[in-house]
């Protein structure tokens, strides 16, 4: 997978990609990371790349011309090589689609994608419009740049890709991957400052194990995330796992409550 990123400060990348899982999915080839200034696609003496909103207003605007010239140049050079055909231009954006897993495991399906990160005030509108193809949110909150926000989906999509977590690691369990949280981890020494390891997972008993871990994947998901659980795609003895565990924390609620008409 190729990523081409434009940003107006390209050496934020720099570390994070020197290190780890990054670095080693870099020099396998697995991905290759183009990092753009968005300030070289200029032609002004004083290489401008913002101005002042029309209408008024504080802060900064980002100017179309060089976001543009910069993606354009991009598509000139990848549609130079056989076999390439669209290329998702990415708007990272407080008022794109909320990013998550699904969304990271389709962008990890394509062979290319061009990330744009904003700042300051934001970015002419005439972007979003006429050259964005998807805009992506990584929460709902406003950081000052979208470095961090693609450095994010950066991580989630290329740990995604085959090859790059390695024999040691394993993506398929993690949470959200099947749309739930994942079971506890624990590892040596079996007891800690008293705290003892769950028996069961010392019993080398891998039915028993795995039954367990699916029972801690539906409790933690149910008393964290219970809006993640869809009943329909669990299995009938999860369904009255679920059943059991939600009756029982009701019974305990209107216990401490006391109303009696619960
Ligand atoms: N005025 C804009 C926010 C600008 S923040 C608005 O209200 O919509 C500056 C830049 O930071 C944005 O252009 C975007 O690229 C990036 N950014 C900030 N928060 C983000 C978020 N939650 N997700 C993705 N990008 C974000």
């Amino acid at each position: 997978m190729r990523i081409d990123v434009l940003s107006l400060f390209p050496q934020m990348f720099e570390v994070p990609f020197s290190f780890g899982i990054f670095k080693r999915a870099i020099d396998q080839k697995l991905v290759s990371i183009h990092l753009h200034n968005i300030r070289d696609y200029t032609h002004d003496k004083h290489h401008t790349v913002d101005d002042y909103p029309y209408g008024g207003g504080s802060g900064m605007v980002l100017k179309p011309e060089p976001i543009f010239e910069a993606v354009e140049a991009i598509k000139d050079e990848v549609h130079a090589e056989a076999g390439a055909a669209e290329l998702p231009s990415i708007l990272l954006t407080p008022q794109g689609r909320l990013f998550n897993q699904q969304i990271a495991q389709e962008l990890s399906q394509y062979r290319h994608l061009i990330l744009i990160c904003g700042h300051y005030e934001g970015i002419d509108e005439r972007v979003r419009e006429h050259l964005a193809t998807d805009e992506i949110s990584i929460g709902d909150y406003v950081l000052t740049g979208g470095e961090l926000p693609a450095l994010v989906v950066i991580d989630a999509v290329i740990r995604l890709l085959p090859g790059v977590l390695g024999a040691e690691f394993s993506a398929r369990e993690d949470s959200h991957v099947d749309g739930l949280l994942e079971y506890p981890q624990y590892t040596r020494p079996a007891v800690f400052r008293g705290w003892a390891v769950p028996e069961v997972l010392l019993s080398g008993n891998h039915a028993q194990i795995s039954r367990w871990r699916r029972e801690q994947i539906i409790r933690r998901t149910l008393e964290r995330r219970p809006d993640l659980i869809k009943m329909e795609e669990l299995e009938p003895e999860e369904r009255q796992l679920v059943k059991q565990l939600t009756s029982s924390v009701k019974k305990s609620q209107s216990s401490v409550n006391k109303e009696p008409e619960e």
